[in-house]
């Protein structure tokens, strides 16, 4: 017999090696969604009922399996329309509003570049490669039809990959199967995208942001509850050589891994907006991100610079007393240097 009931979900996705979900409420099992296969099993682990689900999409999403519609759509989008299931077409074109709203930062067909990097082996591009590859980065190029749910290349080297939006959308996909079993406090993460359920026993969770050199080194914490959170940074994949960091977040516009900051932390209200929004400063500059983030009201952002500098959104900024006839703020609060 339990007196206490701890649920943990974990959802898979091909890209997401394991979504973690923790749920610090029990309530009624209601109907899970209907999409996606699902896994359970339930165990006892230190006195506490333990129920893990997982849930895969490799045949959806998966750009590893050749047989995933993901793959087929690389293998033959570019000679004809290939339908796919609405859940992934429906994410496809979500892709494409996080590439209007960053100005082309964000934008899937990256991939057409970026299969050509390999960080675990230290495999990139050479400048002749990319030039070859870049014509086929567009997002404008991709025709996606609504009515039949098709994708089609414009361009014959065309490719794509989720990896910058999937695990947002899987940690979303969580906290929907928890909120219809009226769950209210948890927090569902797929590594560096989370996304928080109400809070931590009446209180915010502490949530802490690391140093891009020091796993163990915080650069600042934030309290936050009922939001999501993803950080993106050139410490997550990557390898140095000759001085020159290649690491997963690539530009579009060159084909080279964006390096205008070391870190993005976004917040929203959910963990799709904030996946979609992360890898825009190492694109466009932590500045003209900031105008961008601080044109939308859900969102807020904190940047770790190059320099060390570290940069926050308006809403994050602390109200700082301000003495009478001082000049107005400045646009942008920023702190103290991190320290190499
Ligand atoms: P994580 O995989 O830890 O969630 P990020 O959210 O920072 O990491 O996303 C990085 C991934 O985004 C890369 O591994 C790649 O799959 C994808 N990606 C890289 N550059 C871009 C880009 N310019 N636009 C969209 N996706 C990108
Ligand atoms: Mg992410």
């Amino acid at each position: 017999m339990m007196t206490r009931m701890l649920r943990f979900i974990l959802a898979a996705l091909s890209a997401v090696p394991g979504l973690a979900v923790q749920a610090v409420a029990a309530a009624p099992a209601a109907p899970l969604p209907a999409r996606g296969a699902w896994h359970e099993r339930t165990e006892a682990i230190m006195g506490t009922r333990v129920y893990v689900e997982l849930w895969s999409a490799d045949e959806l999403m998966s750009h590893y399996k050749p047989e995933s519609q993901l793959s087929q759509i690389n293998a033959r989008a570019n000679r004809e329309p290939v339908q796919v299931d609405r859940e992934l077409f429906d994410l496809i074109k979500l892709s494409t509003h996080y590439s209007q709203i960053t100005e082309g930062a964000f934008d899937i067909t990256y991939a057409s570049v970026g299969y050509l990097y390999d960080y675990r082996r230290h495999v990139h591009p050479t400048e002749a490669q990319i030039r070859e590859a870049l014509p086929a980065v567009n997002w404008r190029n991709m025709l996606l039809d609504e009515q039949h749910h098709t994708v089609r290349f414009e361009h014959p080297g065309m490719r794509i990959d989720l990896g910058g939006i999937g695990k947002g959308y899987a940690v979303d996909r969580g906290v929907e199967i928890l909120e219809a079993r009226g769950i209210r406090h948890a927090v569902v993460s797929a590594g560096g995208d989370s996304r928080i359920l109400g809070d931590r026993l009446g209180r915010p969770w502490l949530v802490a942001i690391r140093h891009p050199d020091d796993p163990h080194k915080v650069v600042t914490r934030i309290p936050l509850s009922d939001i999501a959170m993803s950080t993106s940074g050139d410490y997550e994949r990557y390898f140095d050589e000759k001085g020159v960091r290649y690491h997963h977040i690539i530009d579009p516009r060159t084909g080279h891994s964006a390096s205008k900051v070391r870190s993005a932390t976004i917040l929203a209200p959910t963990a799709t907006q904030t996946d979609g929004m992360s890898k825009t400063a190492f694109v466009l500059g932590p500045e003209k991100t900031l105008e961008i983030i601080n044109r939308m009201p859900e969102y807020d952002a904190v940047f770790v610079c190059p320099d060390g500098r570290v940069l926050y959104s308006n809403g994050l900024r602390p109200p700082a007393p301000r003495p009478a006839g001082a000049p107005p703020a400045t646009p942008t609060a920023v702190s103290p240097r991190v320290p190499p």
